[in-house]
């Protein structure tokens, strides 16, 4: 298979170089002015990072992103759904505040952000995709109606598929609540009675009131989870586990079929940042320590191809001292930073699946940017 290119730069800056002119350089020689905008609606998929998490991207790199569109003639606006787990994105009007309170607006942003499936997480769109799972994409419906696509991905390490870049921000960040709950129903964790104290955090942040206290230890009803996957990392002494690898594999799967129906038809590009790499996703109210330093930014057309390259890059960084990833691995660096931060994950399926769906490829050449 022919490699797909995918520019790169790092985060090095002078004087006289901003890390966002750097940015506006690396979208610019990756040819997103080749896409027309001309009078087009133009979604810029972002995370606008749970109220208590500072890992998020700034707005200022949407900003870059929105004045080009807006250059180009297009109708850039911001765009996310709605979570289905406790916390302050749970609807629109929480989701709009947060975004408001972590510093996205049209100054900051350069555009509007319209949140993609309704106030209460319900307008959406069934889009067929024909998967080995999915047989229609539960789609944020003002997402599926822009014309263009734009993921604006911070890439870092998930407890579920291993690292989130653009594949996850497009495929679970694009559904609607009942896509979600669809991209998450297999995979239902379990409580290690032996590990488990009792503190019962795991019930403050469970919405589907499926977790319950039996003989001071916390028991998961799974007619009742969702699978959302909030508790295990809640529970401060990892007593939540995920449910069995294979689990794991298909919510990767789904979220790859998820993505190819959001792309679908549609004009799309793709940009991560490799920074502030935190162990969990932005959904997180907090963000731990990094688990390697800084590495660059990278755009690409191809999701798939910029996932890659950002997980070899990331693969090939230091551990910082103290991290999750350092304790999890003794202090030893291992061959794979991605399942010693999550044991229990197996991110190598999202590449397995997204070929098989002819999403991308797995196979890139690395264009350096100055
Ligand atoms: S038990 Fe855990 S995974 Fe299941 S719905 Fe509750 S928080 Fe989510
Ligand atoms: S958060 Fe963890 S330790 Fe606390 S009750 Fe839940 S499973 Fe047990």
């Amino acid at each position: 298979m022919r490699p797909s290119k995918v520019y790169c730069t790092d985060m090095h800056t002078d004087m006289q170089d901003s890390l966002l002119d750097k940015f506006g350089r690396l979208v610019d020689a990756a040819g997103i002015c080749n896409i027309d905008m001309d009078r087009r609606f133009v979604a810029i998929k972002a995370h606008f990072g749970e109220l208590g998490n500072l890992a998020f991207l700034r707005p200022n790199y949407s900003k870059v992103l929105a004045d080009k569109i807006s250059g180009l003639g297009g109708i850039p606006f911001l765009t996310d759904c709605s979570t289905l787990y406790v916390g302050k994105r749970k609807n629109a009007v929480e989701h709009l505040n947060t975004a408001s309170i972590n510093g996205f607006n049209v100054i900051s942003a350069g555009c509007q952000v319209i949140i993609g499936d309704g106030l209460k997480g319900t307008n959406d769109i069934e889009v067929p995709v024909n998967g080995d799972y999915v047989r229609t994409a539960k789609i944020g419906r003002e997402i599926h109606d822009a014309d263009v696509l734009i993921s604006l991905n911070h890439f870092k390490c998930h407890e579920m598929t291993g690292f989130g870049g653009a594949v996850k921000n497009i495929g679970m960040g694009c559904a609607s609540k009942r896509g979600k709950m669809e991209l998450h129903s297999s995979g239902k964790p379990n409580v290690d009675e032996d590990t488990c104290r009792g503190c019962r955090k795991c019930i403050e942040v469970c919405a589907h009131s499926a977790i319950s206290m039996e003989k001071s230890k916390s028991v998961i009803d799974h007619g009742k989870c969702t699978g959302c996957g909030r508790c295990i990392g809640a529970c401060p002494f990892d007593a939540v586990m995920a449910g069995m690898d294979e689990a794991m594999d298909i919510i990767c799967c789904k979220i790859v079929e998820y993505a190819k129906a959001v792309l679908s038809g549609k004009p799309n590009f793709h940009v991560s940042v490799i920074a502030d790499v935190s162990p969990f996703c932005d959904c997180h109210g907090e963000n731990d320590l990094p688990i390697i330093p800084n590495v660059g930014m990278l755009a690409s057309f191809d999701p798939v191809a910029l996932d890659k390259a950002c997980a070899d890059l990331a693969q090939k960084q230091p551990m910082i001292a103290g991290s999750r990833l350092y304790i999890n691995a003794n202090g030893v660096k291992p061959d794979d930073i991605f399942k010693c931060t999550h044991p229990n994950t197996r991110w190598q399926a999202t590449f397995e699946h997204a070929e098989k769906m002819k999403l991308g490829s797995s196979a890139y050449r690395l264009i350096e940017v100055g």
